[in-house]
Formats: structure tokens, sequence, C-alpha cells
């Protein structure tokens, strides 16, 4: 047996198992799993000795090289995928967006092409769908044929990325006939509009409004309202970002009826609170995005949904935009701040961090939130998302007593500030794989941009 690649020496850790295991890698894939594999079957010998090896991580919610409010997210996808890989993520999925009276083709098409020859790691895409007259229906059935098997709507934005109830239940019942997966962006759009108009004719331009005009009862009112549309329809639901108890609550009801009710937060809301607001001048702008955090006791709440699978997956909502220049457009008024923050670096190690190091769940389970559901929510299993003999060697080497703080001035993202600026994490990848390819080597990028292949999803099967 001829093995490109070794991993020696290593302890294998899945959503379900923590065992000592080699692991030999031939043409991209995983062809042995078994202890004390012969060295010299191996062109490359990596060892993992006092290390986890897991699956690569999958973050299935990020924005790169994409336009909002007259500018573009930072990172592209060459710069955005290197900076995942440096994090332990293998795996994205972005956002092709329909703008209206486009078709979804044109989406798809369009973000294939900011993708081509720049990846670093395999690349996905959800189609976000903003406008859906009739003819729109047939051709969600047909990207579904095409491996884009997740939709992405908003009941925030109006005017802009919106859909009402109708379109919605619609989106829902085509869903639960091509089996796509809808991904909702839930905070009731309408109501916070009003609220955001009335601050600013209060004068109330600074950062911070942005968070203060958007209540968690807008977000929990827009959850309870997804998931009734999909339930009247028939279909799944995956609910985005969800950044508040009162949302989660909406989300454990559900789950305790039985309902495919699926939900992701993000490390912002398990780390960052409105307390981030109380720092000089502008530098607010920093932490605007959407949903906006909220007061520092949901997040222990959030973390406790993660231990109890009333959550089920942290992605990063990666959005990054420059404090200088971009963030700045809202300089006199909140409204024209960027919103996003940048993350796609820091998501496996501030995860580990908080669930493992600080005693809420296990190693099988931080695996299981941030590689293995996301893979079989988004038909993926087994080929990413797990460890076993025919999956892509998409593996990182996570060394458990590595450490380091998170700064600007160290990571790999393209934009000039970190939301996670300061804070200390324990547990970091030393090496990262990418189909075999070592592509982190401590520390150093050692992939080829290009590198990283779209996926054809599979459509959603239950979990
Ligand atoms: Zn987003």
């Amino acid at each position: 047996m001829q093995l490109d690649t070794l991993i020696q020496g290593g302890t294998i850790v899945t959503a379900v198992d923590t065992y000592a295991s080699d692991i030999g890698i031939a043409g991209g894939r995983i062809t042995a799993i078994a202890q004390d594999l012969p060295r010299e079957s191996a062109r490359q010998v990596l060892s993992a000795a006092g290390s986890y090896v897991i699956p690569g991580g999958i973050d299935v919610h990020t924005h790169l090289d994409m336009p909002f409010g007259g500018t573009m997210s930072a990172d592209d996808f060459e710069t955005g995928t290197i900076a995942a890989a440096f994090g332990g993520t293998t795996t994205l999925i972005d956002f092709a967006i329909q703008y209206k009276g486009q078709t979804l083709r044109t989406a798809f098409d369009t973000w294939m092409k900011k993708a081509e020859g720049k990846a670093a790691i395999d690349y996905a895409f959800h189609c976000i769908i903003t406008d859906l007259p009739d003819a729109r229906l047939e051709e969600m059935d047909a990207l579904v044929r095409d491996g884009v098997a997740s939709f992405k709507l908003f009941m925030a934005y109006p005017g802009v990325f919106m859909l009402d109830d109708a379109n919605i239940f619609r989106a829902f019942s085509q869903a639960a006939k091509n089996g796509a997966l809808v991904c909702m962006h839930a905070e009731n759009g309408g109501a916070i509009d009003v609220i955001v108009k009335r601050a600013l004719a209060e004068g109330k331009t600074a950062p911070k409004y942005h968070a203060l005009t958007r209540p968690t009862t807008a977000e929990a009112e827009a959850v309870g309202r997804a998931i009734a549309l999909a339930e009247m329809a028939g279909a799944p639901v995956y609910i985005v970002h969800l950044s508040c108890n009162d949302a989660l609550e909406r989300v454990r009801e559900a789950r305790d009826r039985g309902l495919p009710v699926y939900a992701e937060t993000c490390p912002q809301y398990l780390y960052l609170s409105l307390d981030n607001f109380d720092v000089p001048g502008f530098e607010g702008a920093k932490y605007v995005f959407t949903p906006p955090l909220r007061e520092k006791w949901h997040q222990e709440k959030l973390w406790s949904g993660l231990a109890h699978d009333q959550l089920q997956v942290v992605s990063t909502d990666h959005c990054p935009f420059c404090y200088k220049e971009q963030k700045e457009l809202g300089l006199n008024d909140f409204t024209k701040i960027p919103n996003g923050g940048p993350g796609i670096e820091n998501r496996l190690s501030l995860v580990y961090t908080g669930g493992v190091g600080g005693g809420r769940f296990s190693v099988n389970r931080f695996v299981e939130i941030v590689s293995t559901t996301p893979a079989k929510l988004f038909g993926l299993f087994p080929r990413k998302g797990t460890i076993v003999v025919g999956s892509d060697a998409d593996l990182v080497i996570f060394d458990p007593n590595k450490e380091e703080t998170i700064s600007a001035k160290t990571h790999h993202m393209r934009v000039d500030y970190s939301m996670f600026e300061g804070i200390h994490v324990k547990g970091l990848p030393r090496q990262v794989l990418v189909g075999g390819k070592v592509t982190i080597d401590d520390g150093k990028f050692v992939g080829h941009v290009g590198q990283g292949q779209f996926l054809k999803r599979q459509t959603y099967s239950g979990m």
C-alpha cells in the first residue's frame, strides 16, 4: 500500500469517537486508519504526537468578495480561504446573491467566477433569493440539481433583501419538494426600520444605536414566524446567526415538538456583548453587524444551547470591512456603517477554548459543532465532516495546548482590526491538510491558491 502521507501518533477525534491511530492518505483521500502503519510505505510522515486529529472545519456562513452598502467585503476568495485554512477550516459555504430582477442562475454564475482559481480550500454556495416570481421556483429545482442545495431568505432589510411571508412560504413549499434546506435571516425588518427611523430623528447616530434599534424580540418573533411557515410547508429550516435567548427558546420549543428546525450561532455572540460599545469615538463601528450584540447574559444561554443540542452549529458570518474607509462610511450615521465583522480564522480556537476548555462540552461535541453537523445538514457527509476510509483527507492536527492571543497584528484576514483583539485562546491547529495536501504548516501557508474545489452538494436528508 503506497501512501502519499502518513499521520502518525495522533488521537483521532470525530463526533462520536476518540482513539489513538495513524491515518494513511493517498490520492487526496483517507485510505487507511490503523495503529502502527509502516513509515516506509509513505512519502511524507507528519507527527501528530500530543495532538488531536480532527476532520477539517466547515464554515457554512461566509461572505467573501460581497458588495454591501457601496463597498465590498475586504476578503476575497483568495485571502479569505487562506485565513480560513490558518484557523483549521477546510470547507466553506458562501452566498451567491440574486438581486431583484435577476435569475438565480446569474447569481450562481457570478459567485462561481469570483471563486474560480482563487480558493485555497473547498467551497460551495447557498443562493440568496430576493425576488421570487413563478419562473424562479423551477429555477430553484435546477440549482439544487447542480449542487446548490440550500437557499437563504431574509426577513430583514425591507426593499433590499427582504421577502414577504407569502414568498417565504412559496420558497419553503418548493424546498419541501426539491429537498433543499432554507436558511433564514430572522429579524422583523419592518418593525426594526420604524425604530431606526425614530432613532435617527432623535439624533441618535452613533454605532451603538445599530444594536439598540434591533431588539431581541424582533429576532424571536421572526424565528417563530419562520418556524411556523416551514411547518405549514412541511419543510426543514435552518436559522442563521441566532444571537439571543429569546430566539433560542423558539428553536428549543420547535425541536421539542420534533420539528426539523436547526440553528447556528457565531463566535461574536458567544464572546462579545453590548459592553463592546463602551469604546472611544467611532470605534463601536467595529462591532456593527446583524443581528447585533446583546446583553452579556445571553452568552451563557447560547453556550448552554450548544451543549444541549438546541443549537447545532457555530459558523462565523465572516463579512469583513476595514475600520478605515469602510466602517467610516457611517461616521455620522450608523445606518451607513457596512454590516459585518471578521472571524473566519478564529472559529475553531474560540469554540474549543470556550466549549472544551471552559468545561461546557466534550471534544467530540466540538467536532460535531464545527464540522460534522455542518457536513450532514448541507449535503457533504461523509465526504466531509468525519474521519473514515474514503472521505476527503481534510484534516487538522489540532494541538490542545497551543496558545495565542488573538490580534489584528498577527491574523491573516485582510482587515485592519480584530473583533476578538486580546482574547486568549488555548487549542489551535498545527497542521492543516486540504485534500491530503499540507496547506498550513506551523503558522505558514504552504498550499496553493486555486487548490480548492467547488463542491456539488447533496440534498438535505435529515439528521
Ligand atoms: Zn451573513
